[in-house]
Order: structure tokens, then C-alpha cells, then sequence
């Protein structure tokens, strides 16, 4: 968290919240009624990493800032408020909050709610990220968070380097990559003219476990240049 917009009218705590905040090196923007947090919270230039939005506010509510944040926005709304009733937990979830505190509240309890958040964030994008790490070609796919190698539903057992192999060329579909240039970003060797033909063998490796007999293969030579998937 890097970046805190604090939306509350009462001053004193406002002003509070954002020194312990800054003191913890977090840049803030404090805003006093919810039509003018509502500006900030939505402006693209900020790059918000939180919200921290109070539920009872001039002007705009904190619900119906948090709802209209949604329309536009996936930044983390941390509401505030002084009520601790069930329909107000609910309601705010319902517009678009991730979490909540209620006031009164010591100043550790929102640094931990906050570093909480935070973490849980980094979790979700990082699973994200991970969701992003799965090659496809035809019906092969490649699941790289945990190395396995699928044609159909029928796993394929490849070894450290043939894995290596052919998530380069399923990396680079359409791309035809010389031996050169395969066996220095697989092997890490500086193309020597007399080594490459260690990538013919290991093409010949990985078309005897991934091919089906009969079909084309799933890898194909392009004489004089190298290999390639092409879709
Ligand atoms: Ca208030």
C-alpha cells in the first residue's frame, strides 16, 4: 500500500488517521464530503491502493460512493463507520466494500486490517498470475505453476530438459526458432554449430511422447531454419 484516499468528515480523525498513515510512509489525499472523494477516488491519474471511506457522509454516502467507485473501479474499499449493525456490514459488501472497521478503532487495529488486505490482494493477483502461466496448443496444454504437460486429458511425462523444450516453442508459437537459438535459451549454450544437433534429438524425444501416430505433428520442421508450432 502505497497510496491511501481517506474519505471522512470528521476532521479530527481524519487528520489523525492520515499522519499515522504518512508516518508509516503512505502517501494520502484526505477528502471531507463524499461528493469530492468521490472525484478522487475515480480519478485515473491517482492510482489509489486503498479507499478508506467513512459510511456516514455529506453530501454523498459512503455506500453510494462505494458503489459508484465500482462502476469504473477494482481499487480495495475499506469502510468506516460508527455503526456495528449486520444490515450495514451486509449493504456495504452489497456496494462494493472489501472489509470494514468500526469506531471507534485504535490505530493498530486499521494498520493491521489494512496490511491484511494488502496481503490478501497480492494473493489474489498473484493466483491471477498463475492462471496466466498455462500454454495451449491444439489440444496440448502446458500448466507451468505445476510443470504438467497434458495432450487431451492424458498427462505427458517429459524430462527436465524435453518440459524445458517445449515450453520455448509453445512460448513462441508461430515463431520459427533455429537450433541456435533454441539451444542457447534452453541449454543457456552459446550456439557452437557442432552442438546443435542435441536439439534435433531432443525434438525427436518430444514428437515420440507428445504425437499420435497417424497425425500431424505437433512440432514442425522448417528445413534450413529450425522448428515451430504453427497454428
Ligand atoms: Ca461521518
Amino acid at each position: 500500500m502505497k497510496k491511501i484516499l481517506i474519505i471522512e468528515d470528521e476532521k479530527n480523525l481524519a487528520r489523525f488517521v492520515e499522519l499515522e498513515l504518512k508516518h508509516e510512509g503512505i502517501e494520502t489525499e484526505v477528502y471531507f464530503d463524499g461528493r469530492s472523494g468521490l472525484n478522487a477516488a475515480i480519478d485515473e491519474n491517482k492510482n489509489w491502493d486503498l479507499i478508506l471511506l467513512d459510511l456516514m457522509l455529506p453530501e454523498l454516502n459512503g455506500l453510494e460512493v462505494a458503489r459508484r467507485v465500482r462502476q469504473t473501479s477494482n481499487v480495495p474499499i475499506m469502510m468506516m463507520t460508527a455503526r456495528d449493525s449486520v444490515i450495514d456490514r451486509v449493504s456495504g459488501f452489497d456496494h462494493g466494500a472489501d472489509d470494514y472497521i468500526t469506531k471507534p478503532f485504535a490505530i493498530e487495529e486499521l494498520l493491521a486490517r489494512i496490511r491484511a488486505l494488502d496481503r490478501r490482494i497480492n494473493i489474489e493477483s498473484q493466483k491471477n498470475e498463475i492462471k496466466q502461466t498455462t500454454l495451449d496448443y491444439r489440444d496440448l496444454v502446458v500448466e507451468k505453476e505445476n510443470r504438467v504437460v497434458r495432450r487431451g486429458d492424458l498427462i505427458i511425462e517429459l524430462t527436465k530438459r524435453e518440459y524445458e523444450l517445449l515450453v520455448e516453442l509453445m512460448s513462441n508459437q508461430n515463431i520459427v526458432l533455429s537450433r541456435e537459438v533454441l539451444l542457447n535459451n534452453v541449454w543457456g549454450y552459446e550456439g557452437k554449430e557442432s552442438e546443435t544437433n542435441i536439439v534435433d534429438v531432443y525434438i525427436r524425444y518430444l514428437r515420440n511422447k507428445l504425437d499420435v501416430k497417424g497425425e500431424e505433428s505437433y512440432i514442425q520442421t522448417v528445413r534450413g531454419m529450425g522448428y515451430v508450432m504453427r497454428t
